[in-house]
């Protein structure tokens, strides 16, 4: 397994705010702490103007630089559109490791699935992988499908892809939570799957099922996969009921759709995220 990390990563917070440095740093300290699963680590490519212009605006990507809030819960701190980039790369640098046949799994924050073509939100501030996505469609690949099992709608990453000729979008969220989108299907290509609050994770996984067999039918060549892990029993957003043992099944089963994979950290923000984090990578690999 290769995990993509950048330890930069961590250097920037807002206190009291639960998108914070020690998702990652202790994250990194588990995986590193193990001998169960072998890992390679590696680091980011550069991300490009062009390809974040291909997700977002340019007055969008300008307002990364300007130094007041996006909005309640993304604030402004120094140097945060590097710290986005880096996170970009990371997807990029999994893009092309999932192309060479490796499993690889970017641990970078912050997240991007929030973030649309106009708006930095929701502790998101440029779409990774929306922009890995379009990265592989203007670079060869034919069909990609993205798989978002974050708890939280992927609203950036719907509004980017809607309609894309070649990409498909399947999210599996709780509904009614924030963003207060992914009721329904949108587009031709935007596919939502609605999970009520405390829905026991069997029916759950039955869900995450259903949504696997959607984007089965659509035939990617690439699969990038939205991982959040805040769909946790005991994480402090939502109010889902998944355990390690689930993460390491969706891992597993997304394994079993034999397309090359890669996966980037969405949210998860309960204090077992770096077991969640490895019992997933742990199902991914095949261990
Ligand atoms: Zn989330």
């Amino acid at each position: 397994m290769k995990i993509i990390n950048d330890e930069r990563c961590v250097n920037y917070r807002q206190p009291g705010h639960p998108e914070r440095p020690t998702r990652i740093s202790r994250t990194l300290e588990r995986l590193r702490g193990q001998a169960e699963l072998p890992i390679t680590w590696a680091k980011p490519l550069p991300a490009d103007e062009t390809s974040i212009l291909r997700a977002h605006s340019a007055g969008m990507v300008a307002r990364l630089g300007e130094a007041h809030n996006f909005d309640a819960d993304t604030p402004y701190l120094p140097e945060i559109g590097e710290h986005a980039r880096r996170s970009v790369g990371s997807a990029l640098a999994a893009l092309e490791s999932a192309r060479a046949g490796e499993k690889v799994f970017s641990l970078m924050r912050p997240p991007g699935h929030h973030a649309t073509r106009e708006q930095s939100m929701g502790f998101c501030y440029l779409n990774s992988v929306a922009i890995a996505a379009l990265e592989a469609l203007a670079t060869g690949t034919k069909r990609v499908a993205v798989y978002d099992f974050d708890v939280h709608h992927g609203n950036g990453t719907e509004a980017i892809l809607l309609d894309v000729p070649g990409a498909a979008f399947f999210s599996i969220h709780q509904f009614p939570c924030y963003p207060g989108t992914g009721a329904a299907d949108v587009g031709n290509n935007c596919f939502n799957f609605p999970v009520a609050p405390r829905t026991p994770a069997k029916q759950y996984r039955t869900i995450f099922s259903k949504a696997l067999e959607g984007l089965k039918r659509f035939k990617p060549d690439l699969v990038a996969v939205s991982a959040g892990f805040d769909a946790y029993a005991r994480d402090p957003l939502a109010q889902g009921t998944l355990e390690a043992e689930d993460f390491f099944w969706l891992g597993e089963t997304l394994r079993e759709l034999g397309v090359p994979l890669f996966s980037l950290l969405e949210g998860g923000y309960s204090r077992d995220l770096p077991e969640l984090v490895l019992a997933y990578v742990k199902g991914v690999a095949g261990k």
